[in-house]
This record gives structure tokens, sequence and C-alpha cells, in this order.
């Protein structure tokens, strides 16, 4: 287990000063380093509620936390609100709401959210991930419940400090933490985060067109998995940028990437991976390997078995008869396998 600190804060920043355990440690005790993660400071058990509660996670305090170096922040205290506070809600209209006390109209903290957003954006540019509170006008990702000034519901949209950090970080893995008891957004959202973090490790400290060849080229089957479109346009988009500015190059390229892995991974495009995987086997497997490999992709296919079945038979034999191409390939480990995350996909 790591060892954990207090990170001294400032209340500005929107946490409690020295409350909130910060792993230290460059590496979890799984192997693969920690990751940077922003959360919705509540989220983590802290008290910064309008009523001084919390929504404590477990699932991201007692299993991701293995993976994931936690940035705990809380807008509505960053902007000075304090706690316990007035609740505020959203009004108006769903693409542009306000955020306005719900006791007190007059009490109007529209730009102060946005700002905050955008200032928590500048100040972050490390992070991999951010996993957001649901419902809040503040922290919500989406379907945050938007009012008329009469007091009904009147739409959706998303919370303010949420929507700024979207558009200033717009290739940043972001999820709303009760969306991650969906297994395939669960898988989805980890598997963003463990790709944009190998990006920031492998290529980005010291970019060139050949280290984002050589990170696509193991990305490869991972993106094919999402979309086989994607995976081919992106593929296009690569071999004809040899002579675009890094500066160009490197944000678009993420960009893409990103939004394509964003689409959800089901059993029809994982079936169609796992078959391009089983062509590298053609000729050192025998018809009695293949034929039994073959069996347990169409179990996954019906939905009879689990991803990890077939995955696990296929990297069996790419083990002892694949090249070094295709057993580099992500698809194969993309994160720590104690995640359990394709036990349920
Ligand atoms: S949802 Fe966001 S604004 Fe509300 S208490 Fe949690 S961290 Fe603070």
């Amino acid at each position: 287990m790591q060892k954990t600190a207090y990170r001294q804060t400032e209340q500005s920043d929107g946490m409690l000063s020295g409350r909130m355990p910060v792993n230290k440690s460059i590496e979890s005790n799984n192997g693969h380093p920690l990751i940077p993660v922003g959360i919705s400071a509540c989220l983590l058990g802290q008290e910064v509620r309008f009523n001084g509660g919390h929504k404590r996670s477990r699932y991201c305090l007692e299993v991701l936390k293995d993976c994931f170096s936690y940035e705990p922040f809380c807008p509505e205290v960053a902007i000075g609100l304090g706690i316990p506070r007035q609740p505020i809600r959203l009004v108006g209209k769903a693409e542009q709401p306000e955020a306005l006390g719900t006791d007190d109209p007059d009490l109007n903290v529209t730009e102060p959210l946005l700002e905050s957003g955008r200032g928590f954006a500048a100040r972050h540019p490390h992070l991999c991930g951010y996993i957001l509170m649901k419902g809040s006008p503040s922290c919500g990702m989406e379907r945050v419940k938007v009012y008329h000034p009469n007091g009904h519901p009147d739409g959706a949209g998303s919370g303010l400090f949420a929507r700024a950090l979207m558009e200033a970080m717009p290739w940043l893995p972001v999820e709303e933490e009760a969306r991650l008891n969906d297994p395939v957004l669960r898988e989805n959202f980890i598997l963003r985060v463990f790709t944009l973090h190998c990006w920031k490790q492998q290529v980005a400290p010291a970019p060139s067109f050949h280290k984002i060849q050589q990170f696509h080229a193991r990305h490869k089957y991972t993106l094919m998995a999402h979309t086989y479109q994607g995976y081919r346009e992106l593929g296009r988009y690569l071999a004809q940028a040899h002579d675009m500015p890094l500066e160009q190059l490197m944000p678009e390229y993420l960009q893409r990437l990103m939004d394509f892995l964003k689409l959800k991974a089901g059993r029809k495009s994982h079936t169609n991976t796992l078959l391009h995987m089983m062509g590298y086997l053609k000729k050192s497997i025998d018809s009695e390997c293949k034929q039994e490999l073959l069996e347990v992709i169409e179990q996954y296919r019906q939905g009879d078995v689990h991803l990890v079945v077939p995955l696990t038979l296929l990297r069996h034999y790419l083990k002892r008869h694949g090249s070094e191409y295709i057993n580099e390939q992500v698809y194969l480990d993309p994160y720590p396998h104690q995640l359990g995350l394709r036990n349920y996909i």
C-alpha cells in the first residue's frame, strides 16, 4: 500500500487545508505510476457541500486510488461561497444558464464559476482525467437541471465549472462518478486516462514525428476496438502529416484520438479487433488451437463470456508466437488487470 501525505492547500484553491490525503509516490502497488486525476472534492469525503456534507465515493477511494493520484477541488469553496452556504442552481437557457442562489436570486456566481474552471485548467495542464460529481450546478458534466426564472425545471445542461474545464481542455477524459457504475463507461474512462498518461510520458516531453508514429502504432488496435472508421482516418491523417509543424500536429492528433476513444467499444468492434489480432497467429498455431480461439471469440460475441476470456487466450498464444509489434499493442494490456475492468464488459 502506498504512503500518503497530507497536501497543504489553500482555502482559496477550493480544498480544505491539510485535510486530503494525496499519494505522493509516483508508483502504485500494482507497478504502474500513479496518474494525476482531478476530482470533485466532496467525492473524496471532504465536507465541502453547501450543507457541510460530502459524497464520499467508495469506488474512487478504495479502488481507483491504487491507480490515480487525486487532485481534489471544490469550485464553490474556491470562489469563496463558504461552508455551509446557500445552495445555487442553474437558471435560464440550457446552453448558457446562470448560476444563481436558490433562496436569493440576487446571488449570481456565473462568472466566478466559469473563471474558476478556466483558471483550474490553466494551473493543471498535467492532469490526465477528471472525475465530477453528478447533478451539481458547478461540477455536473451533463443533465444538470436548469430552471426557468419562475422556478420550474426547464431543461438540462452542464455545471459551470465543469463546462469551462471541458472547454479549456477538450482532450481531457472527464466522467461523472455515478456513471462509473456502468462497466462500459467505466472501462472507457479509465482507458482514456491511461492513454493520455501514456502520451504525456512517451511523446509530450520530447516530441517528434517518429515518437507520435510509434505511439500511434502501439495504440492501433485500441483505436480499432472503439471505431474502425476512426482507426483508418487517424492512420491516414498521420501518414500525410510528415511536414506538419509539431505545434500543430500534436494537439490535433491528440484531440482526434481522444474523441475517437470516447466512442464506446462494443462486442462487435472488440470481436473484429480480436479477429484482426488473431491474424498474426495464422501461420504459427495449429488448426485445433485456432478453432479453440475462434470458439471463445464467438462466445464473447454472443455475450456468453466477458472480454477477459478471449483476450486471455489470445494473449497466451501471442506471447509464444506473436511478433514484437503485436505484443506491444496497448490493447492487450491497457491498464492494471487488478482493476478487473474486462471482467465486466
Ligand atoms: S459538487 Fe463540486 S461544488 Fe459541489 S461540493 Fe462537490 S466539489 Fe464542491
